[in-house]
C-alpha cells in the first residue's frame, strides 16, 4: 500500500507548474514545426516562426512561454489503496504547490486569479486557487495532470445542447469563426460530447490533456466514429482559412481531441474548449517513492526555426510618428517599433473611463497624445530583465473603450492581439487611427524588444498598471488600417478561397 507524503504532492505540483511554464509539450512543438513547414501564407508563417522561436528561447531561458501563465487546472486520480501522510486536504496541498510555483523567485509567474469575480475582483497574488477535479479509482498510486490554461483561449469556450439528430461537425464549423483569434491559434480543440451540461465541459477540458496525434491517426485511418469525427472537424476547421493568429492560412488547429460519455436519450450536449499557442500541461504519478521528476526535453527536438524580422519591414520611430504617416500603413504590413509606448488593459481602461465620466482628466504623468497604447499585463522581471514576458492581450475586451480613448486622449493607435469588433473598427476609421497586433504566444520574444519599463499610473493594479515601455524594433503587424480595413476579415477570406484550390498538406 503506497503512502503519499504531503511534501511530495506539494513539491511535484510546484515543479510541474514551473516545468510547463517554460517547456511546451514536444507533441505540440513537433506538430507546429510541421505546420510551419507546410504553411504558405507569409503572415501566418511569420507568426508561427515567432511562436517556435519564442518556445525555444523559453526552454533555454526557463522563462514563461506567455505573459498569461494561466489558471491552474488539476485532475487527480487517487487510488483507493493509497494512504496519506498529510495534515492538509488534497485541495490544500495542490494549492500550496500552485502558490510555490507562481512565487518562485528564479522564475516568478504571473498571478492572474481574482477572487470575488462578480464584485471587487481582487487578485489573490499567488494564482490560487486552482480548479481541481478528483476521482477515486482502483489502485495504489496518485496520477496528477496539471494544466495552466490561458484566459484568452478559455474565454472562447462554448457549449450547446443539440438535438440528437443535429450534426456536431456543422455546429463546430459554424462556431469556430465566431471565436475570432483571441484564442491564439494554431492550437487544439477539445470537444466533450454527452453526459450532462457540466460533464461535457469537463470532458472537453480533459480531452485537451491528450497528446497531439492527428498525423498518426490520418496515417493509420479512423477506427471508430469519434476518430472519424476528429478528422472531419480537423479538416473542415482548417478549410476555414483562419490560420495562425487569425491572419489567414492553412493551419488553424493542429488536432481535435474528443471525449464522450453516455447521455439522456433526449439530449446531445456538446462542449468546445480551444487550447492556444501556450499549450501547457504535464502528467505525473506518485507511488510513495518520493516526488515526481519530469524529464527535461532535449532542445534538439525543437524545429530549426529562427525568427528574424523581414528585411523590408518598415521601421517606425515612435517619437516622431504622425497621424499622416499612420494613415499610409497598409493592412498586413510588418512594422518594427522603436521608442516609448504606454501600456494599459482592462482595469486601467475602466479607471480611465470612470475618471472621464466624473469630469476628471488622466492621472498625472499619463499623456497619450501622439502615442500608442499596448494592451499587455507583463510578468514581473527577474535576473536583470527590463520586464518579464510581455505579449499582447486580447484587444476585443477594450473595444468598448476605444472610441472614448481615441476621442479624448489623442492616441494614434493601439497594439494588441486578435481582431477588433465593428464598434472599435468604426472608431479607428473615424479617428484615422490604427490597430497593430503582436503575436500571442510569443511573449518572451516580444519582451526582448523592451529595453526599459516603469510604472506611470495605477501601481495598485499590479500587472494591469499603466507602464511606459521603451522598445527597440518591436515586431507588429498592421491589423486595422486608418480606413478601417481589417486583416482578420481579409486574410481568412483570401485563404478560405485559396484552400479550395491549393493542395493542403497540414500536419
Ligand atoms: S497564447 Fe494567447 S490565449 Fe494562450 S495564454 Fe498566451 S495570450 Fe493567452
Amino acid at each position: 500500500m503506497a503512502t503519499i507524503k504531503q511534501a511530495d504532492l506539494i513539491d511535484s505540483v510546484a515543479d510541474a507548474l514551473q516545468f510547463i511554464s517554460y517547456y511546451h509539450p514536444l507533441d505540440y512543438i513537433e506538430a507546429l514545426g510541421a505546420a510551419y513547414a507546410a504553411e504558405q501564407s507569409p503572415a501566418a508563417r511569420d507568426a508561427i516562426a515567432q511562436i517556435l522561436t519564442n518556445s525555444r528561447m523559453c526552454a533555454e531561458g526557463k522563462r514563461p512561454i506567455c505573459q498569461d501563465t494561466g489558471i491552474v487546472v488539476a485532475f487527480l486520480k487517487i487510488g483507493m489503496d493509497v494512504r496519506w501522510d498529510a495534515t492538509m486536504s488534497v485541495a490544500d496541498m495542490v494549492n500550496e504547490g500552485v502558490r510555490r510555483a507562481y512565487t518562485l523567485p528564479e522564475n516568478v509567474l504571473r498571478a492572474s486569479i481574482v477572487a470575488d469575480p462578480a464584485g471587487a475582483r481582487r487578485n489573490t497574488r499567488d494564482n490560487t486557487p486552482a480548479v481541481i477535479h478528483m476521482e477515486v479509482v482502483p489502485g495504489g498510486s496518485v496520477e496528477v495532470t496539471v494544466a495552466a490554461k490561458g484566459g484568452g483561449s478559455e474565454n472562447k469556450s462554448k457549449f450547446t445542447m443539440l438535438n440528437p439528430s443535429d450534426s456536431i461537425v456543422d455546429w463546430v464549423v459554424k462556431t469556430v469563426p465566431g471565436l475570432g483569434a483571441g484564442w491564439c491559434p494554431p492550437g487544439m480543440l477539445g470537444i466533450g460530447i454527452g453526459g450532462s451540461a457540466e460533464k461535457a465541459m469537463v470532458l472537453a477540458k480533459e480531452a485537451l490533456m491528450e497528446p497531439i496525434d492527428m498525423h498518426a491517426l490520418k496515417a493509420r485511418g479512423p477506427k471508430n466514429r469519434l476518430e472519424e469525427l476528429r478528422i472531419e472537424i480537423h479538416d473542415q476547421v482548417n478549410a476555414l482559412g483562419i490560420g495562425a493568429q487569425g491572419l489567414g492560412g492553412l493551419t488553424t488547429v493542429l488536432d481535435v481531441k474528443i471525449r464522450d460519455y453516455p447521455t439522456h436519450a433526449a439530449s446531445l450536449p456538446v462542449a468546445l474548449i480551444p487550447n492556444c499557442a501556450a499549450t501547457r500541461h504535464a502528467r505525473f504519478v506518485l507511488d510513495g517513492r518520493g516526488p515526481a521528476h519530469l524529464q527535461a526535453p532535449s532542445l534538439d527536438r525543437w524545429p530549426k526555426v529562427e525568427w528574424a524580422p523581414a528585411p523590408d519591414a518598415r521601421r517606425v520611430d515612435l517619437a516622431r510618428v504622425t497621424r499622416e504617416e499612420v494613415a499610409t500603413w497598409k493592412p498586413g504590413e510588418t512594422l518594427l517599433l522603436s521608442g516609448k509606448l504606454l501600456t494599459g488593459r482592462d482595469a486601467a481602461h475602466k479607471r480611465i473611463a470612470d475618471l472621464f465620466a466624473r469630469g476628471e482628466g488622466l492621472p498625472e504623468g499619463v499623456d497619450f497624445r501622439n502615442r500608442f497604447i499596448y494592451y499587455v499585463g507583463p510578468v514581473d522581471p527577474v535576473r536583470g530583465e527590463a520586464v518579464g514576458p510581455a505579449g499582447p492581450t486580447t484587444a476585443t475586451r477594450m473595444d468598448k473603450f476605444t472610441d472614448l480613448m481615441l476621442e479624448k486622449t489623442g492616441l494614434l493607435g493601439m497594439v494588441g492581439k486578435a481582431e477588433r469588433g465593428p464598434s472599435a473598427i468604426e472608431a479607428i476609421r473615424k479617428h484615422r487611427a490604427v490597430y497593430l497586433i503582436a503575436v500571442g504566444g510569443a511573449a518572451y520574444l516580444v519582451s526582448k524588444a523592451i529595453k526599459a519599463a516603469r510604472v506611470v499610473a495605477f501601481p495598485d493594479l499590479g500587472m494591469e498598471a499603466i507602464y511606459e515601455f521603451e522598445v527597440k524594433d518591436m515586431p507588429v503587424t498592421v491589423a486595422v488600417d486608418a480606413n478601417g480595413t481589417s486583416v482578420h476579415s481579409t486574410g481568412p477570406a483570401e485563404w478560405r478561397a485559396k484552400i479550395g484550390r491549393i493542395p493542403v498538406t497540414v500536419a
